[in-house]
Order: C-alpha cells, then sequence, then structure tokens
C-alpha cells in the first residue's frame, strides 16, 4: 500500500477532474488526480490532417459559455469564428436546397409549426425546476415519454418530426425513441434554449480555439504539475468514517474525500465499499453514453467556399449528416468536419475505415458535386470504442430514469462527491458543464474539510 494521505483525490482528469483539482490546490488543498489514460483530456483529444492539428472530441464554444471562455483565457488560448460566409444545405426527403442564418428553410406549414413549438419549448423550459427538473406533475408526465412518442402525439407536420429528430441526434447523439421528453427539455434549459444550442452566430458553434480546445485541459494539467499520475484506472474505493482508500491496480491511495469526475457508465465500472446506495447506483447504470464518430475529410481547396457555401450541411437521410468548414484561415487545405450521430454511428462502427470514407464522400458528392468526389485526406475518431469514454458527446436518460433517480445526480455520498459534464447545472455536455461541475464538487469537499 501506497502510505501517502492526500486531502482530496480526483479521479479523472478530464476538464470537470482538472478544474476541481486547480480549485482545490488553490486552496492549499494535497490533491492527487488519477487518470487511466495515457492522457488528459477525456473527450477532449488533439489529432493530425494534413499537418493541422485538429480536436478529435468536443471543439466549439459559445459566447454564453463563460466559465469555459475565462478558463481559455486563464492558459493563454485564444479563439476565432466558425466561417459562416455564404449559404447553408439542407438535404430533407431527398431535396437539396439552400438557406442562410441558423434555422433550415422548411416548407410553410412546418415552418409555422417549428415557430409554435419553439415558443411552447420555451414556456415548458421556464416551468421547470432549476435544481431539480424532475419535480412537478408535468415534469413526471414529460419523463413517462421519449422525444420520439411526446412528437407523435404533438407535432403533425412531417419536416418539423424530421427536423427534431435531427437535432436529437445532433445534441445527444442518441435516436429520439431512446430519450427522455423532459431529459432533451432540462439539456435545453441548460443551454439557453434551442437557438443558443444549435446556432453558429450566437449559438455553442460560434467560435473555436486556435490551435485546438485539447491545448486546454493539456495547459490545467501542467499547472498541477506532478499531481497527476496517468495510466492508472481507478479499481476500488473503500471508505470509512475516518477517511477513503482508492485503489489502482498497482496502488492504494488514502485521503479524505473523493471526486469521481467520470462518465456515469466508467462510475459503474469501479467497486465501491460500501456498495452506493441503490438510487445512486440504479442512476449511473442507466445514463447510457450518445453514439459518436467524428470525421475529418481534407481537400486540396475548401472548394465549396468559391460557390457561396458555408460548408455547413444538415441532411435527414445521409449518414454523414451534420458538418462544417474546418479549413484553415490561410486555405492551405479545405478541411470539412461533421459526425456520425446515434443509429448512423453504431452502424458504422461495424465498418472499415475504408468503407466509412467510400460512403461518406458519396454522402458529400451528393451535397456538393463532383468536386467532393477526391478526399485527398480522410480522419475519423470513433468515440463508440474508447474504453474510457464509452461513447459521446455527452450520457442521456431514457425515460423514466430522471423523474426515479434524479436526486441522486449530483448528492454526495459520504465522502464521495460528484462531478463531469453529466452532473452540470448549466451547459450539461459541454466542456463549460464540466467545469461548472468541477468547481461545485471542490466547493462541496472544501466546505466538508472545513
Ligand atoms: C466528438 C465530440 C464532440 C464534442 N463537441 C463539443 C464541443 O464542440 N463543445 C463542447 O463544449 N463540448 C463538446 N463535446 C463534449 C465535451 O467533450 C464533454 O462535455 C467534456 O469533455 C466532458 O468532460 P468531463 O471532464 O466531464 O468528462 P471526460 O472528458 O469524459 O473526462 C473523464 C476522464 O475520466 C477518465 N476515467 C474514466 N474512468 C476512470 C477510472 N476508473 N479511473 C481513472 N480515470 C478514469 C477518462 O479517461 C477521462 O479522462 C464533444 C464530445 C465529443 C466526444
Amino acid at each position: 500500500m501506497n502510505s501517502n494521505k492526500w486531502d482530496v483525490i480526483v479521479v479523472g482528469a478530464g476538464f470537470a477532474g482538472l478544474k476541481a483539482a486547480l480549485e482545490l490546490k488553490e486552496s492549499g488543498k494535497q490533491v492527487l488526480v488519477l487518470e487511466a489514460r495515457d492522457r488528459v483530456g477525456g473527450r477532449c483529444k488533439a489529432g493530425e490532417i494534413c499537418g493541422n492539428t485538429i480536436d478529435l472530441g468536443g471543439q466549439w464554444v459559445g459566447p454564453n459559455q463563460h466559465l469555459l471562455l475565462e478558463q481559455a483565457r486563464a492558459v493563454q488560448v485564444e479563439t476565432y469564428p466558425q466561417y459562416t460566409q455564404g449559404e447553408n444545405l439542407l438535404y430533407l426527403n431527398h431535396k437539396l436546397s439552400r438557406y442562410r442564418g441558423d434555422l433550415p428553410r422548411l416548407p410553410i406549414l412546418s415552418l409555422l409549426e417549428l415557430g409554435l413549438l419553439e415558443q411552447r419549448w420555451k414556456r415548458q423550459i421556464k416551468s421547470l425546476n432549476t435544481h431539480k427538473p424532475w419535480l412537478g406533475k408535468k415534469a413526471q408526465r414529460w419523463d413517462s415519454q421519449s422525444i420520439e412518442s411526446w412528437l407523435k402525439s404533438n407535432v403533425f407536420t412531417d419536416a418539423t418530426r424530421e427536423f427534431v429528430r435531427i437535432i436529437t441526434r445532433a445534441l445527444l447523439c442518441a435516436e429520439p425513441n431512446q430519450v427522455s421528453y423532459l431529459c432533451l427539455l432540462e439539456y435545453m434549459r441548460q443551454g439557453q434554449g434551442l437557438e443558443s444550442l444549435i446556432n453558429t452566430r450566437g449559438g455553442a458553434q460560434q467560435d473555436k480555439f486556435v490551435g485546438g480546445a485539447w491545448q486546454i485541459p493539456y495547459r490545467m494539467s501542467q499547472q498541477l504539475n506532478d499531481c497527476i499520475v496517468l495510466n492508472s484506472p481507478v479499481r476500488g474505493i473503500t471508505q470509512n468514517d475516518t477517511g477513503v482508500e482508492v485503489s489502482t491496480t498497482e496502488h492504494t491511495y488514502t485521503c479524505q474525500h473523493v471526486i469521481v469526475a467520470t462518465p456515469p457508465g466508467l462510475a459503474t465500472k469501479i467497486h465501491y465499499a460500501p456498495k452506493l446506495p441503490s438510487q445512486k447506483w440504479g442512476l449511473l447504470q442507466r445514463m447510457p453514453m450518445g453514439a459518436v464518430i467524428k470525421v475529418h475529410v481534407a481537400y486540396e481547396k475548401p472548394f465549396w467556399r468559391s460557390k457561396g457555401l458555408t460548408g455547413a450541411v444538415v441532411s435527414d437521410s445521409h449518414h454523414f449528416n451534420i458538418l462544417f468548414d474546418q479549413s484553415p484561415d490561410d486555405e492551405s487545405v479545405g478541411l470539412l468536419v461533421g459526425f456520425l450521430d446515434g443509429a448512423h454511428a453504431i452502424e458504422m462502427s461495424a465498418w472499415s475505415e475504408k468503407d466509412r470514407k467510400t460512403q461518406i464522400t458519396q454522402d458529400l458528392v451528393d451535397y456538393f458535386g463532383r468536386d467532393a468526389a477526391n478526399p485527398i485526406a480522410y480522419v475519423d475518431q470513433d468515440w463508440t470504442q474508447e474504453e474510457w469514454s464509452l461513447g459521446g458527446y455527452v450520457a442521456h436518460m431514457p425515460p423514466g430514469v430522471m423523474s426515479q433517480f434524479g436526486d441522486a445526480l449530483r448528492e454526495p455520498v459520504g465522502r464521495l462527491h460528484w462531478a463531469g459534464t453529466e452532473t452540470a447545472q448549466q451547459w450539461c455536455g459541454y466542456f463549460d458543464g464540466a467545469l461548472e461541475s468541477g468547481i461545485r464538487a471542490a466547493k462541496e469537499v472544501l466546505q466538508a474539510q472545513q
């Protein structure tokens, strides 16, 4: 047994764990961060295509994500705007059309219905209890339905239904029949409404980080010096009245409090003694990760720009159905970035990378024409196969989970505290929410140790 005695051990060196550790260190606590992987950052990871550094995980930041912007400034990572000059493409019902701005040009009746739906969502979101959205009669009713079943009885035009399905996949990387309608409402509340979530200008996709978002956790980890131990998956946590023992395969560390800052599914792989309360254990088992493969495709030039296109596409029928321009400012190469999400990600995870590339190139030809037929490079990152993420972007709650198990989401269990973007109260699913959760968990520990 390692005899070191720490004030706090943090499990996981993603944004949440790193932020918690920095807060605690600043308050003079002895902190140790145990990270399963050989790198920090979790769902934020660096990659490379045609000599350009890229983000294989999260990358965008919106103007209302203040904690993330503040953190980026603190480690001197600057932002620059997502390219938006020109028109976007919409592929709906086998028809390709162009539109400006963030809301696709749907058939007139659907557009009217979408406008009404947005107003309705605003009212429903406003009625949610901010800290415990599962409380209240309506919340219980909303939690008893999937997004799909709610859609079938509340939305009547085909294009609006299809648009909501696309949004569900794009936001949660899950199919509308898998997610509680209440979970979607709470996600929209946390992200300050639908427009703030899906928009580029003024929304969560407004800006990117110069050199990549991955630098932020990397630089945060440098401030923690030797407090981080990589390649150290935590296997067991044992607590009693006097402290906690945290064991990896090779060591056992002792401390006063633990912050578990992993995705919910990975927290279930840790052995707890005494066992977690049934409500917490049940919750952790019932929060599956979404499924996503992030794809970068490179061309000699960003040819779509000269056709008056932004490079952004939304489609209801292709595998590669959400994409954006990712080209460097000097246009030395044309880069498109996008996602295979939900069922498409599950299906294509079983394909070879070569077959995925062929299908995706075909999808791009449908959108942009023959210019897209010959990419010069292709990189994809299958998050469903990441042992220490289990998927992405975020875990969701199926029907019935939030109302029965929600109370356990952030509630400490003895000396154990819970962080991670899934426990956020604002911007769940985003870096910003992860930072918020780390700050909250650190505060809880500081109070407990007063
Ligand atoms: C493809 C993709 C695109 C995304 N796009 C965006 C975006 O544009 N903007 C945005 O804000 N967000 C985006 N996100 C979401 C964002 O990446 C996450 O919300 C955020 O990184 C979560 O941080 P976290 O610290 O909560 O969890 P994680 O990043 O998952 O960190 C948890 C850490 O715990 C470690 N761990 C797990 N189990 C153990 C164990 N037993 N012992 C020790 N360590 C363990 C993991 O290895 C990991 O490092 C995206 C995510 C993906 C996958």
